[in-house]
């Protein structure tokens, strides 16, 4: 379905909870956020009903994320339902891959298209102050590996470069690409938080290209702009995986906009950052009725502002990212 400024609107970030697992700096306080009440919760049911409403309207490609998409329990078997609604084209996940290991041999069944998942530091050191409180980044690599091992091939790391964190392993990263055939993504970091760091602290993605190109040769842009999202790729030479660069401060790309969001407790947002939303929870719980919650999803994708307004104080892991 196209909105009003002629972009067609065909991807629905679905965030099944607000909890995780993490307390990740740039996206959280360090003492976490009060949870949303179980009842506050859309059900798995609720959910597939408003996927199988945004199918009618020709939004065919979903990403299940939150908070953690994996604490919430049933999850494999939600995905499955996802997966099986008619007309559906693709499924991913998104996911920080700290219970990867335990999932890898589920979610390698299933036909997803790529499980994206958080990976700040290759320093064991490091992984404990960006993610605030859990030790072991080996087990998201254990995760990574034992999906790989199942021959999962789709499978994306994403990096926020956060200044004076893990800026100095922006090579490391980029080199992973030149030995293994996966795809690493740069992600600028968001001051979405009041507690989040204030913006002298981005580092912007353009910054990096050169330092990348100086230490490991040059980077050639991928012919087109590959994906669901907004991220822009290249490859270095001889590399066997790709870098993707994704940019929503000094790059955004809100001309090529195509998604909505479903937060956990049903809201339906058509611009992360806009206050824009449409409340389909008392459509789901009164009548259910499919052609009302067509309309709000129509009505969603019809006010969804041309660019976004900026950064603001929103909550990063209700909306899911
Ligand atoms: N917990 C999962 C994870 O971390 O991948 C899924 C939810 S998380 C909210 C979705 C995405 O949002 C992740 O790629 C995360 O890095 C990104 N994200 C969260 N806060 C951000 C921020 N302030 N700036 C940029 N990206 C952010
Ligand atoms: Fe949790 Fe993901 Fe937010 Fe980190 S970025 S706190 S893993 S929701």
């Amino acid at each position: 379905m196209k909105d009003t400024f002629n972009r067609e609107i065909d991807y629905f970030r679905i965030s099944v909870t607000d909890r995780c697992n993490f307390r990740c700096r740039y996206c959280m306080p360090p003492e976490g956020l009060r949870p949303l009440g179980r009842d506050q919760i859309l059900s798995y049911e609720e959910i597939l009903k408003v996927a199988s409403t945004a199918l009618e309207l020709g939004i065919n490609k979903f990403r299940v994320t939150g908070g953690e998409p994996l604490v919430r329990k049933g999850v494999v078997d939600f995905l499955k339902q996802l997966l099986a609604l008619p007309g559906v084209k693709k499924v991913s996940l998104t996911t920080n891959g700290y219970l990867l290991r335990e999932y890898a041999e589920a979610l390698s069944k299933l036909n997803l298209g790529s499980i994206n998942i958080g990976l700040n530091t290759l320093q064991e050191s490091r992984f404990n102050q960006i993610s605030g409180g859990l030790k072991n980044n080996r087990i998201i690599w254990e995760g990574i590996k034992e999906l790989a091992l199942r021959g999962f091939d789709r499978i994306k790391i994403n990096t926020v470069l956060l200044k004076d964190v893990n800026e100095s392993e922006v090579i490391d990263f980029a080199r992973l690409t030149i030995d293994y055939p996966i795809t690493i993504r740069f992600i600028e970091f968001m001051p979405c938080g009041k507690w989040s760091e204030n913006m002298a602290q981005i580092i912007k993605g353009p910054e990096i290209i050169p330092v990348i190109e100086r230490e490991l040769g040059k980077l050639t842009p991928e012919p087109t702009i590959k994906g669901d999202g907004p991220a822009r790729y290249f490859k270095l030479e001889n590399a066997r995986g790709e870098l993707g660069f994704i940019l929503p401060v000094s790059d955004p790309f809100c001309d090529r906009c195509n998604r909505l969001r479903l937060t956990p407790d049903g809201l339906v947002k058509s611009c992360l950052l806009s206050t824009e939303r449409v409340d389909l929870k008392p459509i789901l719980r009164k009548s259910g009725d499919q052609k009302e919650l067509r309309e709000a999803i129509k009505n969603a994708v019809l006010n969804k502002p041309h660019a976004h307004p900026g950064c603001r104080d929103i909550q990063m892991s209700k909306i899911g990212g």
